[in-house]
Formats: C-alpha cells, structure tokens, sequence
C-alpha cells in the first residue's frame, strides 16, 4: 500500500469540495481533492444543474458587482427587485417549517454575497436567469421568487470554471479515486484510504474536509431512512453519491443530524433514466404546473398545483407524486398557457400527448382512469374564479372555490385547444439528513465535541434542509460551507 502525504485532503468533486480547496490553498501548500467519479463523470451533482445560486443583494448595485458585465440597456429593462438577508431568512425559516440550523442559516444567508464574490476571484462567471425567473411584464423583465442569478455556463460552466481554477493553484485532484475509511487516533483525523483505480492508498494529511454528497443514488439506503418504495424513485444527478462518505464519518464517530427520512424531489420525466444522463443534465424536470393541473391513475388532482411560486414548492412535490399509485402523474395544459412552459418541455426526451379535445386528451394518458380524469377536469373548469385577472409574477389570487384539493394561484381553465400532457414520476435530487457540523464547518461528534482535524460542507451536512428547499439554495450552501471548511482545514483549529 503506497502512502502520500498533504496538508489538506479534499473528499469529492463538487462545488462544495472545489470551493474547500480552493479555500483551503490560500493558506497551505498541499491540497489533494480525492474525486469518485472518473474525469469524464466528475463534479457530482453540482456538474448537473443550471447553476441557479440564491444569494443576498440590496438592489442592482450588488448584482453589478457580481455581474459587472450587465449593461445599462439590460438593467433598464429589468426589475431586478431586492433579495435582503431578510427575505432570505424568512424563506429558510418558513420552507423548512422553523426548523434550519439558526446558526448554520445565519452563516448562509450572511456569506452567501460575500461568497459569490469570492467565487468570481476564482473565475466562476454569473448571470441574470432572464429565462427561468423572470417574466417579460409591459415590456420589462420582472424576476419572482427570490432568484436572480445563476453560474455561466450552467452547473458544466461552473465546474469548469473552479477545476480549472484548482489546477492553476496546483491543487492536485485525483479522479477514480473512491475514499473508503478515514484513518484516525485519539487525537483525531489523520487522513483517509483510498480507493484510487482499485488500488489502496493511504493519504495523510493535517486535515480532511469531506464533501461527498448525500445517499440519494442508493437505494438501499432510500428505503431504510426515506421510507417505501424510494427506492422506486429515479436520481436526477451523479450515480456517485451513495452515503459513502457519510458513513466513513458515521463509524468513526461522528454524530448524525436534520431530516434523514426527508429529501429534495421534484417531477422529473417518467421513462428518464435511473441516475442522471450529464447530455440532458436538468432538463427530465418538468416545472412548470403553477400553470396548469396534475392528475394521477385515478384522474384525480392531488396537490395544490398553485400553493406558492414553483421555486417554493417543486423540491417537495416529488414526494407527493411518488405517492401516487404507480408513482406517476400526469402534467396536463391548454393552449392559454403553453407559451410559459419552460424550455424542458421541449426536449425529445419527453412522454407526451397532445389532442385537440378534451376526451382525446384522456384516452391517450396512459395508465390513467380516462372517464375519471375528463370529469376531474370539468370540475376543476366550473371552480375557477375566473374574475381574477391571472398574472405569473405574483401569487395572483386566481384560485379555485369549492374542491376538495384547491388551486391556490394562478388557476386557468384548461378548454382551449391543443391541449397538451406530460408524464412525470418522482426525481430525487438530494437528501437532507447527514452529518452534525458547528459554524466553524468542524464535524461534531456522538459526544458532542468536534473531532479534531474533521471537516465538511455541502449535501453531506445535515441540519439546514427540512421538508422543502427553496430553489438554487444547494450550490451557495456548498460554497459558503465550502469555503469556511476549506479555511479552517488549511489554518487548524486547535486539536
Ligand atoms: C438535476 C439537478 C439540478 C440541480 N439544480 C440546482 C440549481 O440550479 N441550483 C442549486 O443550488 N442546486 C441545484 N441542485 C442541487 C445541487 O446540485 C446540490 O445541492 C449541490 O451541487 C451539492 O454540492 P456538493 O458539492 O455537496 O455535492 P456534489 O456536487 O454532488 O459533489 C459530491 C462529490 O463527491 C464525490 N464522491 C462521492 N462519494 C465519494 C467517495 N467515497 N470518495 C470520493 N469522492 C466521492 C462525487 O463523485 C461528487 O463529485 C441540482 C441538483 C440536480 C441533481
């Protein structure tokens, strides 16, 4: 068994884990990020997404320092609107039921600026998310919903952008190089095995921040701590992050914390594949019913399509799909509507129908009670308060009256042909349980203490995320905890 030795060891390849290393190499020499995927599959999660980061700011001035590069042109056409620590706070606090770490949310809210800013030294670039968070209103763009920004280039541009970065720092990054045990004495960490190519390594170091993703692309661990038929549920992003690393802590001590049986799901396409597929990244989701209605096998509407911005919602209705019978629904809209659906809809990769009445509409949703459905959406028609004016960018109001599930928002009749379904099954993202850390990003241990030397950020940490999620909040966690991780890692807290 060959032996190396580093001053700081970076477990995983992520946003979380690049921002730690990069962190982590303002202050030390050695940095070693240990990567499970191969090259080709590398950059976890973060790697799929669009890139949307929540982050704090006061009115455009901030953004400009964030995006210098929006012109006088753009920001005269648009309402940017303000996202204050406060907006931010009340969004942590009521989406997760007042549960979210108060310490470790203040950290998050208060850094996510500063962070950004600190990420764009390193050359991620940002812009405006004009096409999936903005509507064009009198001729301006209106952003909803608490998020602004996102990473060019999306979550490839991202992970691009902070590799690159690491390598020019001289951080060493191995791929295929799978962490499997940490090694540890009485006086703390002292490093990690690895797996590096099936061969094992033993890699020292002062320090080891571990960021390796939640349990979500294992199944046997979705049906212990998510409950049935989990692990009937699809994985949205990496096949890489299976609870490995949270268990390499977990058996050595450290303690477990938030809401191990809860997860972040969304509707994702029904026949997508069993873990995500980087050439389609998070285009399987399908986001936009605010717009329209769900039904399931029965023809029946189970969830308030309306309750809040999509941004609010979407990271919890994949549970309440997965519910279902057969763990599907079907998404189903008219012609009023088709102009706001987002650009996902328009993929190849889609199970859709489309029909110019409403009885050829329900003969061809497949799996689905047609007779049920066709009554389901007459009822749903006659409720509608067609009074209310409908408007996308704010909680209009236009709700419906007298059903059993109401439509709280943005409800239109759906009789104008073409008329258009999608068939959506539950996609996991990540899951919220994981491990304890304090605001120092130090991992706790069982006896409360932290362990000496033991770091970690990301969707491996538990206790911010419960129930809900508001949207773009995972990658500006990782990077605020990432780097916080990464400084203390390289600068040593007392052993
Ligand atoms: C389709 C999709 C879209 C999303 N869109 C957004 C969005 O727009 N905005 C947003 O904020 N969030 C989004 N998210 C959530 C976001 O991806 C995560 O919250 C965030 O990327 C987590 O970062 P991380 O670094 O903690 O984990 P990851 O990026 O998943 O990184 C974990 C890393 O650990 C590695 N690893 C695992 N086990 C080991 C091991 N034993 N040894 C070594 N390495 C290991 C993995 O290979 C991986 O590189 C999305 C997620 C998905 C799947």
């Amino acid at each position: 068994m060959s032996t190396e030795e580093q001053d700081v060891i970076v477990v995983g390849g992520g946003n979380a884990a690049l921002c730690a290393a990069l962190a982590a190499r303002e202050h030390c020499a050695r940095v070693l990020v240990l990567e499970r995927a191969p090259v080709d599959e590398a950059g976890g999660n973060s790697r799929f997404t669009a890139g949307a980061m929540r982050v704090v700011y006061n009115g455009v001035e901030n953004l400009k320092a964030l995006m210098p590069d929006l012109t006088d042109n753009e920001i005269a056409q648009t309402d940017f609107g303000t996202y204050t620590s406060d907006q931010f706070f009340d969004d942590m606090g009521r989406i997760t039921q007042y549960r979210c770490d108060p310490d470790l949310t203040e950290l998050l809210v208060t850094k996510s600026f500063e962070t950004l800013a600190w990420m764009r030294t390193k050359g991620v670039r940002f812009v405006p998310i004009w096409g999936r968070q903005a509507f064009k209103v009198d001729g301006r763009f209106k952003f909803w919903g608490g998020l602004t920004v996102e990473t060019w280039g999306g979550g490839e541009g991202l992970v691009d952008a902070l590799t690159k970065a690491a390598k020019k720092q001289g951080i060493d990054v191995w791929y295929s190089a799978r962490a499997f045990e940490m090694i540890h004495d009485d006086d703390g960490v002292r490093g990690v095995r690895v797996k590096r190519e099936d061969k094992t390594v033993e890699v020292r170091g002062k320090a080891v921040v571990l960021a390796g993703g939640g349990f979500q692309a294992n199944p046997e661990w979705r049906a212990r701590y998510l409950g049935p038929n989990w692990e009937l549920a699809k994985v949205r992003g990496t096949r890489f992050n299976t609870g490995d690393v949270i268990r390499m802590a977990l058996d050595m001590g450290a303690a477990a914390a938030g809401n191990w049986s809860g997860c972040h799901a969304v509707g994702w396409e029904r026949n997508a594949p069993e873990f995500g597929d980087l050439r389609i990244g998070d285009q399987f989701q399908k986001h936009s019913y605010p717009w329209g209605i769900m039904v399931n096998a029965e023809g029946k509407r189970f969830v308030d399509e309306g309750a809040d911005f999509r941004n609010y919602t979407y990271a919890k209705y994949g549970r309440t799909i997965l519910n279902q019978t057969g763990q599907f629904a079907w998404q189903i809209f008219d012609r009023k509507v088709l102009h706001l659906l987002r650009d996902e809809y328009r993929i190849h990769q889609v199970t859709k129908v489309s029909a110019n009445t409403l009885e050829e509409l329900v003969r061809k949703l497949d799996d689905v009670d047609a007779d049920g459905a066709l009554a389901e959406i007459k009822a749903y028609n006659r409720a509608v308060k067609q009074d209310v004016p409908f408007n996308p960018n704010v909680k209009d109001g236009r709700g419906t009256l007298g059903l059993a599930v109401s439509k709280s928002n943005w409800a239109n009749t759906i009789d104008e042909p073409p008329f258009e379904a999608y068939a959506v099954t539950c996609g996991i993202t990540f899951t919220f349980g994981g491990l304890k850390i304090d605001t120092a990003a130090r991992v706790i241990s069982t006896d409360g203490k932290p362990i000496p030397g033991l770091y970690a950020a990301g969707e491996l940490v538990g206790g911010i995320f419960y129930f809900n999620y508001p949207g773009g909040t995972g990658l500006t966690n990782g990077a605020v905890f990432g780097r916080i991780a990464g400084t203390n890692a390289a600068c040593g807290a007392p052993r």
